[in-house]
């Protein structure tokens, strides 16, 4: 395997030193042109830009205007040089020309690549080339920013080039009203956060009622920046527009006490056994150098085995921690796990593990009831609702419910009428609904307890529950955790419970720029992931080199055996680089860590500043001063991306900013971006992480070997562990939890791919209707076709008994159109299928036209305005689309859900689902068009403009939420 991808590796490299050769010589052919522009004048040089456009009308490609188009930005650039500028609120003086690398970047990105360039390298003025030349063709051009901060900071900045040469620019951010947007995205170029676009996305096509209301003009080329930390981190984040539910089931509240005391009763009794572990491993201490006897080694086998079980029910129990600082009895817990885990000692583990009452899998962050557990679940429940007259029975949630058979139940009883029956069936129906909503409620309350952590996954902020990304640690404001696991932490917390709310619409964001003609992309780490990048989004990352040679010293990890060590050699560390006066970055992977290293550096007199996602908008600033002379930074990971540091004057001559890592994260990803944030444009610098055996990496992803290794290298104390071995084994964890991911990622692509098919097909419908000029044959279209559909049902064969049914066809119609067809009417031999379902559809198209002409004299229609019965009709299918694609996506929702509870049968969730959700849309739209027939005959002038976008948003209460796939239904 390593041979292979060694091998490929030199395939790669030499396919892109190829690719970089050409390049340059096209960067050749953009200087000479650079050279003959020098001479014109401003306005001749400003010309270009039309000159361009018109060469591109009569048929020049964008291909072949590349070198001249380049050349004229960079021409632009050099007189620009000494402009002041007003960008973030400073004025400054513009100092930039591309340099060859930038136009090397600028061109790969052109072809729609990635261009990776490390931080600091002017990605940000590297993409005004590709921007400026895709402008010229007049379609869309965007580029996609991290946040709005910065949306607004590169359309001021950079954007000055294109202002210059001609063309129009804006900044699209969160506060720009929607009315407002159609005027932004008419401009050539467009700055603008993901969700701001996407979101504009689901609103033109699930919530504009008329053409004039959509904001967007087609998906053309745009360039992402940071491009892995969109189409990677937050591939699993999908864009929804919801509202509010007609009919909530919600219980949190309810179940919320009886699960808050199941978990504890499981922390109590995990702590005992831990406790009587220790006591016993403490009786049996010996001297040095005294060996146990058989009944000592009895004994520490017992309690090893108490020790193990706590690990599985509380894994991050204090006492077992304390007890795996000792490399021996690391190595005998990491032992006994391999000997539960092999298959013939499956018997005796679960044995072992039912005396817990919840199995928590952390590695899986998945979590499961013993039977003990619900058996304790039920007495729990069964004494506090003893007064409790609901026929609801408490407790039962873990048990579904067997409608067939409770039907058949029903169906037997000759004491019930008909009606009753009937009545019957709803309420085991409703039964049913509710013990499925109770026990997913539980589930995620469940969830919500053991797996979720404050101030790691989320912090409270203003009495509500705010995500911290697993990704950058930032706040993600607004965004929610789906399918109610945030309010079940809203429970946990004890904090107001928001109502219920259903999707209106959703995309993820890999979705929403796959529809794009052209993609690029570009940042300072993107090599790791580019297999998945080609894979699922056809780029290729190509590594443009550094304008100047990187001088960063990289040192190999310090590895130690506990926290408390390891945060002792980071105080240590810190205070020797600052004594020398170099400002120091240290990058910490939660909140929760940047804070208690704050404490410890506050103890120590250490004077710092702490940018984690508590402090988000201060962020740009306190990066900014990152690089002053004796800075000393806590940031959470990647906090700040998009903006630079700076370094004072002075602080290069000491060794520039120091690097510290305080872990290993789960992707080398985030190792990079973290050493980037040094030594940019050739400064010098240093990076070093710290490792300990107690982070989460290595606890829980390691091998189990390393635990060998370390009894055999322990060191004393303080002292770090080092073994070449040791570097290799975190990577080899850090490329498995990368893969695990992936696949993660993959599973979800896969899912939301049958979506994607079904969302753009009924958008396109939807354009459709709200793009005809003239409605009405549409209408008829769709008249025929229901008319169509339900002949074939009602006569499939004249020569079988039932299968030819005119009486029926007859009645469905009448109970559908407000129209009579005689008795008997289809009863006629000789016709076929095709001649009776014309008759009836002549008859009702014949009867809609009478409609309309009817309608239509109510009015008078004036000159060169658009008829109302046209808009009317248009507005009455938009509507019924809306409504009934609402209610699809939810049972789409609960399909999913679904299917993974069926997993059971040997059966393949995704096969299972595709299937079904291949039927719903079916019948979705079988519905949707035999609804509309319908309602084409309902519908009555009366006049009234159709509603604006915000004021349906208003009625609503309408949210756009950005919410997380966060619990995670894969088998990896
Ligand atoms: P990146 O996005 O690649 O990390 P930025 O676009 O934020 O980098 O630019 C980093 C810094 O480099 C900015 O301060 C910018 O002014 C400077 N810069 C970029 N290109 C040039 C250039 N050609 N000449 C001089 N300074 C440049
Ligand atoms: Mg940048």
């Amino acid at each position: 395997m390593a041979i292979m991808f060694g091998f490929l590796k030199k395939i790669f490299g030499t396919a892109q030193d190829r690719l970089l050769k050409k390049y340059y010589k096209i960067v050749d052919r953009v200087n000479a042109f650079d050279e003959k522009f020098k001479p014109l004048s401003d306005d001749e040089l400003r010309n270009k830009t039309f000159e361009f456009r018109n060469r591109f009308d009569k048929g020049e490609t964008l291909d072949d205007l590349l070198p001249e188009a380049y050349a004229v930005v960079k021409n632009a650039c050099r007189r620009l040089n000494g402009t002041e500028i007003h960008v973030s609120g400073y004025d400054q003086k513009w100092d930039m020309v591309p340099y060859d690398v930038q136009i090397v970047g600028a061109i790969a990105m052109h072809y729609g690549a990635i261009a990776e360039m490390m931080t600091g390298e002017g990605k940000t003025l590297t993409a005004a080339m590709p921007l400026y030349l895709n402008a010229l063709s007049k379609n869309s051009v965007h580029l996609v920013t991290v946040n709005d901060y910065l949306a607004e900071r590169d359309c001021q900045w950079v954007g000055t080039i294109f202002r210059w040469l001609g063309l129009t620019t804006a900044a699209l951010t969160n506060e720009i009203p929607t009315e407002n947007r159609k005027k932004i995205y008419e401009s050539d170029i467009v700055y603008g956060t993901a969700s701001e676009f996407g979101f504009d996305y689901l609103r033109d096509n699930s919530m504009a009622f008329r053409k004039e209301d959509q904001v967007q003009r087609g998906y053309n080329f745009a360039i992402i920046d940071e491009v892995d930390s969109i189409l990677i981190d937050e591939a699993r984040t999908p864009l929804i527009i919801s509202g509010p539910v007609p009919v909530s089931r919600q219980m949190y509240d309810e179940l919320k006490p009886q699960v808050s005391d199941l978990v504890l009763v499981q922390r109590d009794f995990c702590n005992r056994l831990a406790m009587d572990a220790k006591k016993e491993l403490d009786k049996i201490q010996l001297a040095e150098g005294q060996k146990k006897d058989k009944k000592q080694l009895e004994i520490q086998q017992e309690a090893l085995q108490k020790l193990w079980l706590v690990s599985k029910g509380t894994p991050r129990n204090k006492v077992v921690k304390r007890f795996k600082e000792d490399p021996d009895m690391r190595a005998a817990l990491d032992n006994m796990d391999l000997y539960y885990y092999a298959d013939q000692n499956k018997e005796e583990r679960l044995k072992q593990l039912a005396e817990l009452y919840i199995i928590i899998d952390e590695k899986s962050s998945e979590f499961e009831l013993t039977d003990k557990g619900v058996l304790r679940w039920q007495e729990m429940n069964q004494s506090r609702n003893k007064d409790n007259e609901n026929n609801l029975n408490k407790g039962d949630e873990f048990v579904m419910m067997d409608i067939g058979h409770e039907y058949f139940l029903i169906d037997q009883d000759d004491n019930l009428t008909e009606d009753q029956k009937i009545q019957k069936k709803l309420d085991i129906q409703e039964e049913d609904a509710k013990r499925k909503e109770r026990s997913h409620n539980l589930r995620q309350l469940l969830r919500a307890h053991l797996l979720m952590e404050k101030d790691v996954d989320y912090i409270i902020q203003e009495e509500k529950i705010v995500i911290i990304d697993e990704n950058t640690g930032r706040t993600q404001p607004g965004r929610r955790f789906s399918d109610g696991l945030h309010q079940a932490i809203e429970a946990k917390e004890g904090l107001a419970i928001q109502k219920e709310t259903q999707t209106y619409a959703t995309i993820t964001l890999q979705n929403y720029f796959r529809m794009y003609k052209k993609l690029a992309g570009m940042t300072g780490t993107a090599t790791t992931e580019a297999n998945e990048l080609k894979t699922i989004y056809k780029i290729d990352v190509l590594e443009i080199p550094t304008h100047r040679t990187c001088k960063r010293e990289d040192s190999n990890d310090q590895i130690y055996m506990t926290e408390r060590e390891k945060y002792n050699a980071i105080l240590k560390e810190v205070r020797e680089i600052h004594e020398k006066g170099r400002p120091i970055l240290i990058g910490t992977e939660s909140v929760d860590i940047s804070e208690k290293l704050s404490r410890i550096f506050k103890q120590n007199k250490l004077e710092h500043t702490v940018l984690n996602a508590k402090q988000n908008e201060k962020e740009a600033e306190i990066i900014a001063h990152a690089g002053r002379r004796n800075a000393i930074t806590i940031s959470t990971n990647m906090a700040g991306r998009g903006t630079d540091i700076k370094l004072e004057l002075g602080v290069a001559e000491i060794g520039g900013l120091a690097v510290v890592g305080t872990t290993r994260h789960e992707s080398r990803r985030t190792d990079r971006q973290l050493r980037g944030r040094s030594a940019r444009q050739g400064d010098p610098g240093s990076s070093k992480f710290f490792v300990s055996f107690d982070d989460r990496l290595l606890r829980l992803f390691a091998s189990p070997r390393l635990t060998g290794i370390l009894q055999k290298f322990r060191p004393p104390e303080g002292e770090p562990i080092s073994a070449g071995i040791l570097n290799k084994s975190i990577e080899t964890a850090q490329k498995r939890i990368e893969q695990r991911n992936y696949t993660i990622r993959k599973h979800t692509l896969e899912y939301d791919d049958v979506m994607n098919k079904q969302r753009q097909e009924i958008y396109a419908f939807r354009n459709e209707v709200l793009n005809v000029a003239n409605i009405e044959p549409l209408a008829i279209e769709l008249l025929e076709n229901v008319c169509t559909t339900a002949a074939d049902q009602y006569f499939q064969n004249k020569s079988e008994v039932g299968a030819w049914n005119p009486e029926g066809y007859r009645e469905w119609l009448m109970r559908h159109f407000p129209i009579s067809f005689e008795e008997g009417a289809f009863d006629d031999d000789t016709s076929d299928v095709q001649d009776l379902e014309s008759m009836a559809s002549q008859k009702i198209v014949h009867a809609f036209k009478e409609k309309m002409a009817r309608e239509s004299s109510k009015i008078e229609v004036r000159d060169n305005q658009a008829n109302p019965i046209n808009e009317a009709v248009r507005n009455l299918i938009v509507r019924k689309i809306d409504s009934l694609w609402q209610e699809h996506l939810l049972k789409m929702d609960h399909l999913r859900t679904d299917v993974n509870l069926r997993s059971v049968g040997q059966k393949d969730p995704l096969t299972e689902f595709k299937h079904e959700a291949f039927h719903m849309f079916d019948e979705f739209s079988r519905t949707l068009r035999t609804e509309i027939a319908q309602d084409l005959f309902r519908f009555e002038i009366i006049r009234r403009p159709p509603p604006s976008i915000q004021q349906i948003l208003n009625q609503l209460q309408m949210e756009t939420n950005r919410s997380f796939a966060k619990e995670l239904d894969v088998e990896t």
